[in-house]
């Protein structure tokens, strides 16, 4: 099954309009003319503007990190699906574990969300993943399986295809600890599975299912080789052009 490896950027709260500019130019030099692999790139609300100038005319993608599922109103600092879009967004970070965790996301709102940025033409990156303690208590598969059915609840067969998952064990965001290939894809195939009794295995079979957690350079080739990996949804390597545009190589390198 030969599934189009996406390398995604997560710039969190980092980088102004200027800086984002800067680093997306490097991105779009060394690797926005090749189409082996979709690159993404999600910065600040702030910087689209300024990244969506750079991106023009190559195959980078842009997207947002999160957006609220109503069209508009009285929602004090929210974004909605259509600012994403007309800003050139063609993809959407929902329900990472940051939002669950700080601003208390439950698969509900987040699955409000994932239909609403469906129906904008919107992708989204639907993040899922456990605590150091639910893995330790052996929760892992019942918690990602949880978020999963929330977070897809209502999403149709012929929807899932342009729903990207990432698969980011809480433990390993921004704490040099990355899961071992062998752990990674153990939720993956899981993941997998879980996607074939939802809908079928054709549908499952063509879902991209990313990596996240202190994914760069040196260790990304391990992860990448599993059969049900898809690519990777960075964090901090992400905020450095030579590590984010090596890990676009690397996915490269395994086509
Ligand atoms: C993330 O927050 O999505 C992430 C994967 O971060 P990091 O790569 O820094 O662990």
């Amino acid at each position: 099954m030969s599934r189009k490896y996406v390398i995604a950027g997560n710039w969190k709260m980092n980088k102004t309009s200027e800086e984002g500019a800067d680093l997306v130019k490097e991105i779009v030099g060394a690797v926005g003319q090749q189409s082996d692999v979709e690159v993404v790139v999600c910065p600040p609300f702030t910087v689209l503007e300024s990244v969506s100038r750079v991106i023009e005319g190559s195959n980078v993608k842009m997207g947002g990190q999160n957006m609220h599922p109503a069209v508009s109103g009285a929602y004090t600092g929210e974004i909605s699906a259509e600012m994403l879009r007309n800003h050139f967004s063609s993809y959407v970070i929902l329900g990472h574990s940051e939002r669950r965790a700080y601003f208390a996301e439950t698969d509900d709102f987040i699955n409000q969300k994932v239909k609403v940025a469906l129906e904008n033409q919107l992708r989204p990156i639907l993040c899922v993943g456990e605590t150091l303690e639910e893995r330790e208590a052996e929760k892992t598969l019942d918690v990602v399986k949880t978020q999963l059915v929330g977070g897809l609840a209502g999403v149709s067969a012929e929807q899932i295809g342009s729903v990207v998952i990432a698969y980011e064990p809480v433990w390993a965001i921004g704490t040099g600890k990355v899961a071992t290939p062998e752990q990674a894809q153990e939720v993956h195939a899981f993941i997998r599975q879980s996607l074939s009794e939802l809908y079928d295995k054709a549908v499952a079979d063509k879902v991209r299912i990313l990596y996240g957690g202190s994914m760069k350079p040196g260790n990304a080739a391990e992860l990448l080789a599993q059969e049900d990996i898809d690519g990777g949804l960075i964090g901090g390597a992400a905020l450095d052009s030579n590590s984010f545009i090596d890990l676009v190589k690397s996915a490269i390198a395994q086509d």
